[in-house]
């Protein structure tokens, strides 16, 4: 049995099983079409884990991105990359299937490392081929030209609001952001909520939902927000700056306009994807600019988050470019802030002082 095979095999209820009993999580919400669960796959506890049933594919909205079942175990259980036969056992042993004790025997052991080999091929090569399907441009008309004093008075400018197509949807109180992919389709609507109770449950940012079938979510980390406006500025200046979310984007296209280089990951991860985008666009430097997830410097939480970007984003990128940090030093943001947050002056100082990755070592 190839991992495909056994994907297959696994039912919705199998899946459910896994995750509330075996897991601990907990389905918060539920419909025709998905759950929302905490974030088991990296011991999270917010409800950004989502489940599509059409798909049978996972998405985790705080750090993981898109997965399957074997990847939400592996973050789960904390198995390494290389550990992959382990969350097929686990899964095996969990729901009491037989017959794919994969690493029990000498036999199996050998098809074990080619199924895994397999695995990986297919899934590199889905995540690369795969386009996005665009959306009808047309579902965007149930939508208002509003513009919120909130994002005004966070810095983004009625113009820039504009240029990236922002509006607002009146029943559900969210700030809408198309997101369009590098040829300027639309590939994916998100809604940002401004009641408080759904940012405690589902976070900030979600996909969004209109009617009861049509969900326009897509694949966050098969994009990069901002590249189809500000691509000619990264080209230019050869160096591309990478933050969290979209409104960094948005806030510093109205401080620099057209000699913007900034995108956003929709998240705090860079995917194989997007690193592949960024290398495409031929940029020398790489700024990395994520939010400020430590409150002082010397606490486990600034380790942490100093170790988290040198793995997931410096490493993979820093054969290819060069690597500049914007780390607040000198105390300029506060905690969680982004540091496109408090203003150009303050943008321009961390910059001035942005710190360059020694990757010889
Ligand atoms: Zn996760």
């Amino acid at each position: 049995m190839t991992s495909q095979e056994l994907k297959e095999k696994l039912s919705e209820e199998d899946i459910r099983t896994l995750l509330t009993r075996d897991m601990g999580a907990t389905i918060y919400y539920e419909d025709d079409d998905i759950w929302i669960t905490e974030t088991v796959c990296h011991h999270g506890k917010k409800a950004k884990l989502y489940y599509y049933k059409d798909s049978m594919s996972f998405h985790c909205y705080t750090e993981c991105g898109q997965m399957d079942i074997f990847e939400v175990v592996m973050g789960f259980k904390g198995y390494e990359e290389n550990e992959f036969q382990k969350s097929i056992n686990w899964i095996c042993i969990k729901l009491n299937i037989d017959n794919c004790e994969y690493g029990f025997g000498k036999q199996e052991q050998i098809s074990d490392w080619e199924f895994i080999r397999n695995y990986k091929r297919k899934h590199k090569k889905n995540v690369a081929i795969e386009p996005l399907k665009p959306y009808d441009e047309n579902v965007l008309r149930i939508f208002k030209k509003w513009f919120t004093l909130d994002w005004i008075n966070e810095g983004i400018s009625v113009e820039t609001m504009k240029k990236f197509n922002i509006m607002y949807s009146t029943w559900q109180q969210k700030i809408i952001i198309p997101h369009y992919d590098i040829n300027g389709q639309l590939i994916g609507i998100r809604g940002r909520s401004l009641i408080e109770e759904d940012i405690d449950l589902y976070g900030k940012y979600s996909p969004f939902k209109v009617g009861r079938k049509k969900f326009y979510n897509h694949a966050l980390g098969q994009n990069l927000y901002g590249l189809n406006k500000n691509i000619n500025a990264i080209q230019r200046k050869r160096k591309i700056m990478i933050v969290e979310a979209e409104k960094s984007v948005l806030q510093t296209d109205t401080m620099f306009g057209e000699d913007n280089f900034t995108v956003a990951l929709c998240g705090s991860n860079l995917t194989s994807y997007q690193k592949g985008l960024i290398l495409m666009l031929g940029v020398r430097e790489v700024i990395i600019a994520l939010d400020k997830q430590y409150e002082t410097l010397d606490s486990e939480e600034c380790k942490k988050w100093a170790k988290h970007i040198k793995d997931k984003i410096i490493n993979p990128l820093s054969p290819y470019v060069v690597i500049t940090v914007l780390w607040d030093t000198n105390d300029l943001l506060p905690y969680k802030a982004s540091p496109t947050d408090c203003g150009k002056d303050t943008l321009l100082q961390l910059m001035d002082s942005k710190i360059y990755v020694d990757t010889s070592v």
